[in-house]
């Protein structure tokens, strides 16, 4: 509640135990929500706030133990993110403000799709929500139009790596960890997992800030060109890693575009980037965010290609050969973090394919992400990367083989497996569960236009069994985690 004034408001903060101990989560996940909630206490009480800060079981005994000794009080809390959340705040009788963490309430999305089928449109792609959006919030705009005449900068922003000069991107703010810090790692469960926290994620407003300052003027110019690309030296690229103050809160998307808007002003940047972070931020997080409030409760459970292998070891710290997945995983262990890509066309993919039941994909990667948020990962696993939505989310499934992620990374190069074989036994893993993909669920997707053309070369392959067969294989080698 950005207008709340020390005079008048007291603010109830809680810190539940049950919830802390409710999953395995990543070190750095735990410690990131915890630190900033004790630092935005912190930071309140200087403001002139009286904050009443509850370590308690949950937050529904909190609340009860709230009332009793503030009986006066009305409890007054922003929209919250979840649907549980909402949930429980319509069930304990707190009243509800919106909140500013989005541009555009979900209430706003679902009529703009109702407006959308009023007027005869059969979809509500993202890329009509797009520009309805940099429409009415006036981003790199001139007038109703896009200010170069174009509204969409992506061909020119899917460029694989660079040859060499992969530390050509800055390094990220590291700040020291300080006694709070210490504090709350303390305090976690030893079931936590991944590597402690060295200061890469800010807890503070002011380290928010601070990060966002540092993407304006040091990877924003270069963020667009690179910004699917992955390599397996560097972790961060020209990424803005802002993700996670965005979703707890500590930066607003209003002055995060802000400041790309007016780094394109002063000529610092170019359109392709500052367009390609612009849709990201007014484009697909507010279209996900409408769609996880669309499709709520029932989106988190579905399972339409009916995939049902459990989730295999290799992603909770068993070995695998396969260099994409094996960075990857590094990379989340170091940081709890992975870009896009990385997070759609090589843990997604590979789950994909491999037919992994969504909901223990999904719990993993709500556990292991130090931005995750129910509301993105639903929308984003469930219908994205897994098409369990039977395609509400995504027009294709997300499937390819290894010729993708070698085109787009420097992976392949330091694999054990051969990218361009589907059989045998140095095949890649992604090759062979791809086709064998296609070939599984030829009858759902070969009148689908955007897929239909690979799942007739599925169809036709000379080695179609020995595929089935190698795919076998590779499944059984994934859950004796020896892939
Ligand atoms: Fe990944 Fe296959 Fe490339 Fe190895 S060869 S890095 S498993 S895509």
């Amino acid at each position: 509640m950005a207008d709340a004034s020390p005079a008048d408001t007291r603010v109830l903060m809680v810190e539940s135990s049950e919830k802390i101990a409710s999953q395995a989560w990543h070190v750095q996940r735990a410690h990131f929500y915890l630190a900033s909630m004790r630092r935005f206490a912190d930071e309140l009480r200087v403001d002139g706030f009286e904050v009443v800060y509850r370590r308690s079981n949950s937050f529904r005994v909190a609340l009860r133990e709230h009332r009793a000794e503030f009986p006066d009080d009305a409890v007054v809390a922003t929209e919250p993110n979840s649907w549980r959340a909402r949930l429980l705040l319509d069930e304990l009788g707190v009243e509800t403000v919106a909140s500013n963490q989005f541009l555009c309430h979900h209430r706003d999305f679902t009529n703009w799709v109702n407006s959308r089928k009023s007027a005869g449109y059969k979809t509500f792609k993202m890329e009509d929500f797009y520009r309805w959006q940099r429409q009415r919030l006036g981003y790199l705009m001139d007038g109703d139009q896009p200010v170069t005449g174009r509204w969409n900068y992506d061909a020119e922003n899917r460029e694989p790596p660079p040859k060499d000069g992969h530390d050509r991107w800055a390094s990220p703010l590291v700040d020291p960890l300080d006694d709070l810090d210490h504090d709350v790692l303390a305090a976690l469960p030893d079931t936590c997992t991944g590597q402690s926290p060295t200061g890469v994620w800010a807890t503070s407003r002011e380290g928010a800030l601070r990060r966002l300052r540092h993407f304006v003027d040091h990877h924003l110019a270069v963020f667009g060109p690179h910004e699917d690309a992955m390599l397996s030296a560097n972790w961060h690229l020209a990424h803005s890693l802002l993700s996670p103050y965005l979703n707890n809160g500590l930066l607003l998307p209003s002055e995060v575009c802000d400041a790309v808007q007016a780094a394109y002003d002063t000529g610092a940047v170019d359109i392709a980037s500052a367009e390609g972070f612009v849709r990201q931020i007014i484009g697909w997080r507010e279209y996900v965010w409408g769609l996880y409030w669309m499709s709520m409760p029932e989106y988190r459970d579905e399972n339409a290609l009916g995939a049902d292998m459990p989730l295999p070891p290799l992603f909770t710290g068993g070995d695998t050969k396969m260099n994409c997945m094996s960075c990857t995983l590094r990379g989340i262990d170091d940081y709890a973090w992975a870009h896009h890509i990385q997070r759609l066309m090589v843990l997604g993919n590979f789950a994909l394919t491999a037919g992994v039941e969504p909901r223990a994909f999904l719990d993993w990667m709500s556990r292991v992400f130090v931005d995750a948020a129910e509301w993105v990962m639903v929308p984003n696993v469930v219908g994205m990367a897994l098409y369990a939505d039977g395609g509400r989310m995504a027009t294709k499934p997300y499937a390819s083989g290894g010729a993708y992620i070698d085109k787009m990374s420097d992976y392949c190069k330091g694999c054990s497996y051969d990218r361009k074989k589907r059989v045998g036994d140095d095949a890649c893993p992604f090759t062979t569960l791809y086709w064998d993909f296609l070939l599984r669920h030829a009858d759902q997707f070969v009148r689908n236009p955007r897929i239909a053309t690979q799942v007739r070369a599925a169809q036709k392959l000379a080695d179609a069994d020995a595929v089935r067969e190698r795919a076998t294989a590779v499944r059984v080698a994934l859950r004796a985690g020896t892939l």
